[in-house]
C-alpha cells in the first residue's frame, strides 16, 4: 500500500499592479496564505509532498514527481499522472509545456524509450492512445469522427475504452507526431481554442508491454512466457472553477455542468477513498466516465501522482483554496500497485511474439530502415484488424443482446395482447350479459315493482288476484287497465283515478280476495288508496334507483372496455413496431456478419502478404548468403592465385642485363 504522491505547483503571476490584500507564502512544502503585512490567515495552511513554487521548471516538476511512475511503467507498473485546477492555472502548461520548457507528456515518453533501450534484456512492444472526454461524451483524438465510445471492462483487458485506437510506436517522434494529430483534431471546428481545451478531460495513454528477450541466456526461463503490461495515463483535466465564476449559459452552462459534475465525482472517489478502509463503503466510479476509466488510478493497481496547479493572483485566491482542499483530500487515498504480468493471450506483443521473433531473425544484420517500417506498419495492420474484429465481435454481441430483449418484449407484449383480448371479450360478454340480465331485471323489476305495487304490506303473494279482482271490481266504475299495461302507466292520477274505490283493508283483502269491492265502499278506502299509492310509488322508486344502479355499472363497464379496447390498440402498434425494430436490428446483424467476414477476409490477406514477406525474406537471405559464400571462394581463388604469382617468382630484368 502506498499513497498518492500529491503535488502544487503556482505559476508566475500575470497579476498586472492589481492592489492585493492577501498573499500565498511556499516554505518547502508548505503553502499558507498571509495578509500583506506577513500575518498568517489562519486555516489556511496546507502541507503536500511537494510545493513547485513560481520559478519551478516543468523538468523539476518531472524529475520530483513523476519520474518515478514512469520508470515504474517500464517495468510493468499501472502510473497515472493528472493536473487538476482552475482554467489558466498551468495545467496544460505542466501536461504538454512548452518549446523551451517540455512538459510532462513529451518528458515522459523519451524517458520511456530510453529507459526501454537501456533495459537490454527486455523487448517492449508500445502503444498509444489519446482520447479527450467532452460532455461525459468520450471521443478518439488519434481518429477523426470515432466519437461516443462506450467503456467495456472484460477479465483480460480490465476497463477499457471500446473502440480507441491503438497506435503501435517504436520511437518518441512517431509518438509526438500522434500527439501533433489529436491535438489537431481535438480543436476541429472549434472557434475558441482554449474555450474548448478548458471545458474537456484528456487522457493520453501509454501501454507497455514487455517480456524477457532471450530467456535461455539471461537464465530466466521460468518467466520466458510471462508478459509484463502496464497502463499510463497522464491526464489533463478540465477547469475545476465554478460554473458561477465563469458566467457561463447555454451551451458553456452545459458543459460546466458537466465538468463540475465529472470533478465532484472525482471529488467524491477521493473523499471517499481517504475514508477508513472498513467505513468506505460504495465508490462512486461509475457515476462519471472520468472516475470510471481512471478506477484502478484510484486506489487500485496503480502509482498515482496528481499535481493540482493554482493560479496565485488575489481573485482566484477562493478557487486556489479549493484546489488545496482538494489535493489535501487526495493526499490521503491508498492505491496497491503491483507489477502486472500475465501469462495468457492477452497481451499483443505475445500474440504477435513469433512472427517478430521470426522476421527479426530473418533480418538480422541487415539495417534497412524500410523492412522496419514495414515490420511496424504490418503489426499496426495486424492490431488494427484484431481491434477491429473486436469491436463487431462486441456489436454483434449487443446486437444479439438487444434481439433477445425485443423477442422478449414482443413475448411478453403478445402476451399482454392476448391477456387483454381474453379479457375485451370476457368483458363483451359480460357486457351483453350484463345486458341481457339488465333487461331480464329491468322487465322483473317492472314486474317486480308491480308486484310489489300489489304486494299487501305482509307482502302476501295473489295480487295480480287481486288486481284482477279489483279490475273487475271495479268495472262497474271504470276500465282498470290489464296487468302488463302497468308499466306504462307514468300517470299517478290516472292510477289513482283507476284504482279508486278499491278495498282499503289490506289483510282483509289478502285474505279474501273474492270481496266485492263495493262492499267496502266506506272511508277506508281513501286510506287504502293512500297506502297502495306509497306502495307504489316506493316500488317504482326503487326500480328506478336499481335501473339507474345498472346503467352506471353498464357505462363504467363500457367506458372499462373502450379503455381496454385502446390499450389492446396501442400494444398492436407497439408490437408492429417492435417487429419492425427487430427486423431492423436482424438487418443490421446480417450486415455485421458480413462486415465481420470482409474483415476477416482482409485478415486472412493481410497474414498472406505476411507470409509473402516472410519468404521474401527467407529469399532475400538465401541470396545474400550465396552471394556471400561465391565472394568468399573468389577472394579465396584470387589470393591462392596471388600466392601462386608470388611463389612462380619471374627473373627480374637486371638479371637479363647482367
Ligand atoms: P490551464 O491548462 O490550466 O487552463 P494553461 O496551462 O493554459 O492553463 O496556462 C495558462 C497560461 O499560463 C498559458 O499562457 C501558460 O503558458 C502560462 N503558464 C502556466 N503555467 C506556467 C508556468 N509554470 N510558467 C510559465 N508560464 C505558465
Ligand atoms: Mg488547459
Amino acid at each position: 500500500m502506498e499513497k498518492i504522491s500529491v503535488a502544487v505547483r503556482f505559476r508566475p503571476s500575470t497579476a498586472l499592479d492589481l492592489p492585493e490584500d492577501r498573499k500565498w507564502r511556499v516554505e518547502d512544502n508548505r503553502i499558507s496564505l498571509h495578509l500583506l503585512d506577513g500575518t498568517p490567515i489562519s486555516g489556511v495552511s496546507f502541507a503536500f509532498d511537494h510545493v513547485f513554487d513560481q520559478s519551478s521548471t516543468n523538468a523539476t516538476v518531472y524529475d520530483l514527481l513523476i519520474k518515478s511512475i514512469i520508470h515504474a511503467a517500464v517495468n510493468g507498473f499501472n502510473g497515472t499522472a493528472f493536473a487538476y485546477g482552475q482554467t489558466s492555472s498551468g495545467k496544460t502548461f505542466t501536461m504538454n509545456g512548452s518549446e523551451d520548457d517540455p512538459g510532462i507528456i513529451p518528458l515522459a515518453v523519451k524517458d520511456i524509450f530510453h529507459t526501454a533501450q537501456m533495459t537490454t534484456d527486455r523487448e517492449f512492444l508500445i502503444r498509444v492512445s489519446y482520447m479527450e472526454i467532452y460532455n461525459e461524451e468520450i471521443n478518439d483524438l488519434l481518429t477523426l469522427g470515432n466519437q461516443k465510445l462506450p467503456i467495456h471492462e472484460s477479465l483480460e483487458r480490465g476497463i477499457f475504452v471500446a473502440g480507441l485506437r491503438e497506435e503501435i510506436v517504436n520511437s518518441a517522434e512517431q509518438v509526438f507526431e500522434l500527439i501533433k494529430l489529436g491535438e489537431a483534431n481535438r480543436h476541429f471546428g472549434e472557434t475558441n481554442m482554449n474555450v474548448r481545451s478548458s471545458r474537456s478531460h484528456t487522457i493520453f495513454r501509454m501501454v507497455i508491454e514487455s517480456s524477457v528477450k532471450d530467456p535461455i541466456s539471461s537464465g530466466d526461463v521460468s518467466n520466458a512466457d510471462a508478459i509484463r503490461v502496464s497502463v499510463l495515463n497522464l491526464v489533463d483535466l478540465a477547469g475545476s472553477e465554478r460554473i458561477a465564476k465563469t458566467g457561463a449559459g447555454g451551451v458553456r452552462l452545459k458543459e460546466g455542468k458537466h465538468i463540475n459534475k465529472s470533478l465532484m465525482i472525482l471529488g467524491n472517489v477521493i473523499n471517499k477513498l481517504s475514508e477508513n478502509g472498513k467505513q468506505r463503503g460504495h465508490i462512486p466510479y461509475r457515476d462519471s466516465k472520468l472516475t470510471r476509466i481512471l478506477q484502478p488510478s484510484l486506489g487500485g493497481n496503480a502509482k498515482t501522482s496528481i499535481i493540482c496547479t493554482v493560479a496565485p493572483e488575489e481573485v482566484h485566491i477562493e478557487e486556489s483554496r479549493g484546489t488545496l482542499q482538494f489535493a489535501s483530500g487526495a493526499k490521503r487515498i491508498t492505491n496497491c500497485a503491483q507489477v502486472n504480468e500475465i501469462l495468457t493471450d492477452a497481451a499483443l506483443l505475445k500474440r504477435q511474439k513469433l512472427e517478430i521473433e521470426e522476421l527479426r531473425r530473418k533480418l538480422q544484420g541487415s539495417h534497412s530502415e524500410v523492412l522496419e517500417q514495414m515490420i511496424l506498419k504490418q503489426r499496426n495492420d495486424m492490431h488494427k484488424s484484431e481491434l477491429d474484429r473486436e469491436r463487431l465481435a462486441m456489436e454483434l454481441e449487443e446486437e444479439r443482446k438487444s434481439r433477445e430483449a425485443l423477442e422478449h418484449c414482443i413475448k411478453e407484449q403478445q402476451k399482454k395482447i392476448d391477456n387483454l383480448t381474453s379479457l375485451a371479450n370476457s368483458s363483451s360478454q359480460t357486457r351483453s350479459s350484463a345486458k341481457m340480465a339488465d333487461l331480464r331485471n329491468t322487465s322483473d323489476e317492472v314486474i317486480m315493482s308491480q308486484e310489489d305495487v300489489f304486494k299487501t304490506p305482509n307482502f302476501k303473494e295473489k295480487p295480480n288476484d287481486f288486481v284482477v279482482k279489483r279490475s273487475n271490481c271495479s268495472r262497474d266504475l271504470e276500465s282498470s287497465p290489464p296487468p302488463d299495461n302497468f308499466a306504462n302507466i307514468a300517470d299517478e292520477d290516472l292510477w289513482m283515478r283507476l284504482n279508486k274505490g278499491c278495498t282499503t283493508d289490506l289483510d282483509m283483502l289478502q285474505m279474501t280476495p273474492d270481496m266485492k269491492c263495493q262492499s267496502y265502499l266506506s272511508s277506508d278506502i281513501s286510506v287504502g288508496l293512500a297506502l297502495e299509492e306509497e306502495i307504489s310509488n316506493k316500488g317504482r322508486c326503487h326500480s328506478l334507483e336499481t335501473e339507474c344502479g345498472f346503467n352506471k355499472q353498464l357505462e363504467a363497464s363500457k367506458e372499462q372496455c373502450a379503455a381496454l379496447e385502446r390499450e389492446c390498440n396501442l400494444l398492436r402498434g407497439e408490437n408492429a413496431s417492435l417487429m419492425h425494430g427487430l427486423s431492423m436490428s436482424k438487418q443490421d446483424v446480417e450486415l455485421l456478419t458480413a462486415e465481420k467476414e470482409e474483415l476477416l477476409k482482409e485478415l486472412n490477406i493481410e497474414r498472406q502478404k505476411m507470409k509473402d514477406l516472410k519468404e521474401e525474406i527467407h529469399v532475400f537471405s538465401l541470396a545474400f548468403s550465396q552471394r556471400e559464400g561465391l565472394l568468399t571462394s573468389l577472394y579465396s581463388k584470387s589470393k591462392a592465385m596471388v600466392e601462386n604469382l608470388k611463389a612462380s617468382q619471374v627473373p627480374t630484368p637486371e638479371l637479363y642485363d647482367c
